[in-house]
């Protein structure tokens, strides 16, 4: 979506309850979101594969998720559930108890793409050297996978909040039932969590609340994901004015070809290798939308001040 565009969108939506910037004193929509999917999109494999799998004994990531797929189907069972299902009923095969600490200590055995370590650092000192502590960045995952392993991985202490599947666990710490669900689908729900300020599972998120008292306007928020499972995120974000970028792993070319795709039917911004080092397309693509982004909130300051001066 141009530039423009957003801005128009943005300023429209300001202005059309422009009464309520009365109601607020001081303009707040200075933070900016990244939301970034996990698997395939930080990480070349799926978490699972890296942690609990091989703890299991299963070797070939590929042949499980075949046997979620299969199962989910014999059962008409939702993927996620089954998966999380499956992994209990190996464990406890195994006698492999799924603890939360033991998961968060697997999570020493993911595997990045190429700078995702220190790209979180380096992009909150960009953000920071270029447009100053007005500007608050934000970092948040929403995953399929499990939060017990993205919480101990080497990279959560740059998230603000993970959004991810959960276990409920025992009185012994042993994992026994789902807890939360994130699927594909579910996933939106955390943009509207992140976009409302209702970031907890237990607030109502279906309220009326209009668009300048959110405090993460959508066009503040920049999606990164790698597949379909992430388009019901990126239709959401971009048709509200916000954005998104689709990434490959450099070598799988069905992954190039479905970002591609997503490019073609205009559900992303733009597509780039899942290279996050300084300088690559990735990190500059990156910094182009954040300078948008920034540029909109500039507008929506002037906007509020402006409306704070001659409106009421
Ligand atoms: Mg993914």
């Amino acid at each position: 979506m141009p530039v423009f565009w957003k801005l128009f969108i943005y300023g429209q939506l300001n202005q059309r309850d422009g009464r309520l910037f009365g109601m607020s004193k001081a303009f707040k929509h200075n933070v900016v979101a990244v939301v970034y999917d996990f698997d395939g999109t930080l990480t070349p494999q799926p978490m699972q594969e890296y942690t609990v799998l091989p703890e299991l004994g299963i070797k070939d990531g590929g042949k499980f998720w075949s046997q979620v797929n299969e199962e989910s189907a014999r059962t008409n069972g939702e993927a996620i559930v089954t998966y999380m299902r499956l992994m209990l009923e190996k464990s406890k095969s195994k006698h492999f108890p799924v603890t939360a600490q033991r998961l968060g200590e697997l999570a020493k055995k993911i595997n990045y793409f190429p700078g995702v370590q220190t790209y979180f650092e380096r992009i909150n000192n960009y953000v920071d050297g270029k447009f100053g502590k007005s500007i608050e960045l934000r970092h948040y995952i929403i995953s399929a996978g499990l939060k017990e392993i993205i919480s101990g991985s080497a990279i959560a202490k740059y998230f603000y909040k993970v959004f991810a599947s959960e276990y409920y666990y025992d009185e012994y710490g042993a994992a026994t039932f789902p807890n939360v669900i994130v699927n594909d689908t579910l996933k939106t729900q955390f943009i509207f969590r992140i976009n409302k300020g209702k970031e907890n599972l237990n607030e109502n998120i279906n309220l009326h609340m209009p668009m300048p008292l959110r405090p993460i306007p959508f066009q503040n928020i920049m999606y990164i994901g790698d597949g379909l499972t992430d388009v019901p995120c990126m239709t959401v974000i971009r048709k509200n004015g916000g954005y998104a970028i689709a990434v490959y792993k450099s070598h799988s070319l069905p992954g190039k070809r479905t970002c591609k795709e997503l490019l073609k039917a205009n559900r992303v911004d733009f597509i780039a290798k899942a290279d996050y080092k300084s300088g690559t397309e990735l990190d500059n693509l990156i910094k182009l939308l954040l300078g948008n982004i920034v540029e909109g909130i500039r507008y929506g300051r002037e906007s509020f001040k402006q409306s704070k001066k001659y409106r009421s």
